[in-house]
């Protein structure tokens, strides 16, 4: 069966900043996509060595930082080339990410203003995975994995 690199969060694990879980997938379209792929969960922000809870963070150009400041960038590094040496690893060459985050959205992310502001730009897991031909998709396009 082939296998899928899924955000962790859109599987219930509370790997988000905030210590809860999201689920922005239904039942139903999971167990449609477990049935054609064995899913893989995974999150960046926790394999670059970030801890849950944490402060909330935004990609501005190429660099994340966290609402007080820190620069984060490096354990957003560490956790797309973990992402990308599993792929490699397991064989895979699909990905479904959560969207609009600054490690795993596509297309559209917050500009770094903290103010729920989107702009054009993908996270840094995104960013690395498409870079390297993997074929990202998110939570708003499940319909292309089923
Ligand atoms: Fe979910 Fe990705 Fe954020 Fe981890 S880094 S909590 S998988 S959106």
């Amino acid at each position: 069966m082939e296998k899928l690199l899924i955000s962790a969060c859109l599987l219930g694990v509370a790997s988000r900043y905030d210590g809860k879980s999201i689920k922005k997938v239904s039942d139903e379209a999971l167990l449609l996509i477990s049935e054609k792929y064995q899913l893989v969960p995974f999150c960046p922000e926790i394999y670059g060595g970030l801890p849950t809870p944490r402060n909330p963070s935004e990609k501005i150009v190429n660099e994340v930082f966290m609402n007080n400041g820190t620069c984060v960038t490096e354990n957003y590094r560490k956790g797309a080339e973990e992402a990308l040496r599993i792929c490699r690893l397991l064989g895979i060459s699909k990905a479904l990410l959560k969207a609009k985050s600054p490690a795993c959205g596509k297309g559209l992310i917050y500009d770094g203003s903290f103010s729920g502001t989107l702009t054009e730009g993908n996270g840094i897991c995104a960013e690395l995975l498409l870079s390297e031909g993997i074929e990202v998709f998110t939570e708003n396009e499940i319909e292309k994995l089923i």
